[in-house]
């Protein structure tokens, strides 16, 4: 166990106290606009490698480098395709991931042993500062333990990682939610990995084809491999068993009503009067970015109630409701029960 420091993003001299912890080899929880970020030197493969022993992530699931500067790019990548160049003009800063094949200077501890890299330039201005006060990129996962729900707040990645790393630096709510989008561009045509932030529409307006990746939707199918090694893993799970239920409203609030037993509900604002179970909303039913904006805090409260099983309400699917939806059947381990 070791100390965390507690430093504020408001504080000059907490960016300067988190940047020398980084350039000496060290972890800092710093905040984004998708979730809380896990950094270490993306250049140092040791420093890196520490992330995954703090988060107990399995080796093989690569990190995303992340970035202040469009200029940052080139020298991490083999080459800067046009497309690349369109999607940055168009979405960065912000929540997008880009997959190019890698630079010589990717330790293989960031890539996890691809011949790709993942990187991504925030919009959170803290976590820019920090990046430019290094002077180099920064490997940043979810700053949660492995398999849980992602930290939103500087207190859940205390809660997760207090002891495990130096220091977590606190920028306040994550405006967006949900991790990044995820797009590869080492792929033609281009293939959505993970939907986030940045929607599928959005892209497809800009480039035009992308392939929606099955996994984003579906379970692997055994022996299948991963374009997108996270994908393999359940993921983004509170302790109770999550199922997600599809159907009509009066179908989930009966079935909710009627499977009482150690049960809560993740429901909609308009849900709540009628539910007699232990029950937090996610926003309702039409808010698809309220929706994202709470879904890992609305799951972690429902762990702190001790319930043992979490009935879902389904989310609508287009938009950014995508990545909720992708993030909650891969929460419940693909269990839906449908009408
Ligand atoms: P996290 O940083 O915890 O949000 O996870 C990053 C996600 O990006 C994981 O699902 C990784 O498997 C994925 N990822 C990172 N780098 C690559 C890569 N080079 N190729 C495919 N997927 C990647
Ligand atoms: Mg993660």
């Amino acid at each position: 166990m070791k100390e965390t420091m507690y430093l504020r993003a408001s504080n000059p001299e907490d960016i300067e106290i988190a940047a020398k912890i980084l350039k000496e080899g060290g972890l800092v929880g710093i905040p984004t606009e998708t979730v809380y970020g896990l950094a270490a030197n993306a250049l140092d493969g040791e420093a890196s490698a520490h992330i995954f022993a703090a988060k107990g992530r399995p080796a093989d699931n690569p990190l995303i480098v992340h970035i202040c500067d469009v200029d940052q790019l080139a020298p991490l990548v083999q080459e800067v395709p046009e497309s690349a160049m369109k999607l940055a003009e168009h979405f960065w800063p912000g929540p997008l991931t880009m997959i190019l094949p890698k630079a010589d200077c990717i330790p293989d501890s960031v890539s996890a042993g691809l011949e790709t890299v993942a990187i991504r330039y925030p919009s959170h201005p803290a976590a820019q500062a920090v990046i430019a006060a290094c002077g180099f990129p920064l490997a940043a996962p979810s700053a949660n333990l492995s398999g849980r729900p992602s930290p939103t707040t500087a207190e859940h990645v205390m809660h997760d990682l207090g002891g495990r790393i130096d220091a977590v630096l606190d920028g306040g709510p994550c405006a967006v939610g949900v991790e990044s989008t995820v797009i590869t561009l080492a792929t033609n045509p281009p293939r959505l990995l993970r939907p986030g932030g940045i929607t599928l529409e959005q892209l497809r307006s800009v480039l035009g084809e992308i392939v929606l990746d099955p996994a984003v939707l579906h379970p692997l199918a055994s022996g299948a491999k991963a374009s997108s090694p996270g994908m393999k893993y359940k993921h983004y799970a509170p302790k109770a068993n999550v199922i997600l239920l599809d159907g009509p409203r009066d179908w989930y609030l009966n079935y909710v009503n009627t499977h009482q037993e150690d049960a809560g509900a993740l429901c909609f604002t308009e849900d709540l009067a009628e539910l007699t179970v232990p029950c937090v909303a996610y926003g309702t039913e039409t808010e698809s970015a309220k929706q994202a904006h709470e879904l890992f805090e609305a799951l972690r409260e429902l762990d702190d109630l001790g319930v043992s099983t979490i009935y879902a309400r389904c989310p609508d699917q287009s938009g950014v409701g995508l990545a909720v939806y992708n993030r909650l059947i891969r929460a419940a381990g693909f269990e839906v029960r449908k009408v």
